[in-house]
């Protein structure tokens, strides 16, 4: 076993903070450090969607918007959205409009933003992680939360969470994991490379390892800024029941749409 570049062990994570709360203008939102990764993440709505054509009667469409800010790589990258951003944003809405209950809120549309500020290699999970805080900062009534991390392999070792130098290995494989918590339902999976059957069932379970992880640190940073009686559980998830505590559903009652 080779040692990684930033001395991590093969299972570890790189550093995370998470802040909720840090956009005032927005609903929710989340400012979230992974490493060398910083990314913010808003939430505005549920509000009347525009054009009507797009409304759906029974349940509340999520527009959900990565982006990669010019700033956010060595070479200044174009303010205009490359396919990647669009595929990235796709799929990760998806992700999300499986945990949000969108049957709540019909003819409406939810907002959710994901803007990279600097980038290093994991940023839609990243902004996936970050973008679920953002949703439970708003006060969005959700199945769980959205616990995502990337797993994979380089110079011949299975890792957590690549680095960019780590991604660009000559053998490497990048697997994005998303994985609802706590049920332990995985909502999206992308894989970048070439392995064989074993392997690939070696990456997918360090993948969910380590979203048990994230979810730990998500669960934190909520229990910091809206402190309940007890651990945010099953039970808790089941119910509704942290999302009743949080105020800003006081909020959205007076919203009419
Ligand atoms: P992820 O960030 O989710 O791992 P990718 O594997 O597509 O997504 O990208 C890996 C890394 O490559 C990004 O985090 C970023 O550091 C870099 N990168 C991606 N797109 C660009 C770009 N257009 N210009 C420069 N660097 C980029």
């Amino acid at each position: 076993m080779s040692e990684r570049i930033d001395g991590r062990k093969n299972d570890e994570l790189r550093p995370i903070k998470i802040k909720l709360g840090v956009v005032k203008s927005a609903d929710g939102s989340c400012y979230l450090e992974w490493g060398r990764n910083t990314v913010i993440a808003t939430v505005h709505g549920p509000r009347p969607i525009f054009p009507k054509h797009l409304a759906d009667s029974e349940r509340s469409v999520i527009d959900y918007k990565y982006r990669m800010a010019p700033f956010s790589v060595t070479e200044r990258k174009s303010p205009v959205p490359a396919k990647r951003d669009k595929e990235i944003s796709l799929v990760s809405g998806n992700a999300l409009e499986s945990v949000i209950l969108i049957e709540k809120f019909p003819n409406t549309v939810i907002d959710i933003d994901a803007m990279i500020l600097s980038a290093d290699a994991g940023t839609r999970v990243a902004a996936l992680t970050a973008a679920t805080l953002a949703c439970a900062d708003a006060g969005l009534p959700m199945r769980g939360l959205v616990s995502a991390v990337s797993a994979g392999r380089a110079n011949g070792d299975h890792i957590l969470d690549l680095t960019k130098e780590e991604e660009d290995a000559e053998d490497a494989v990048d697997t994005a994991i998303a994985v609802l918590m706590p049920q332990k339902e995985i909502v999206l999976l992308q894989m970048d490379g070439h392995v064989e059957k074993d392997e690939w069932k070696k990456i997918i379970s360090m993948g969910i390892a380590g979203s048990e992880k994230i979810y730990e640190l998500q669960k934190k940073a909520l229990l910091e800024k809206y402190p309940i009686d007890g651990d945010i559980n099953e039970w808790n998830f089941k119910n509704c029941k942290f999302w009743k505590c949080n105020f800003k559903n006081e909020r959205r009652k007076k919203t009419r749409w």
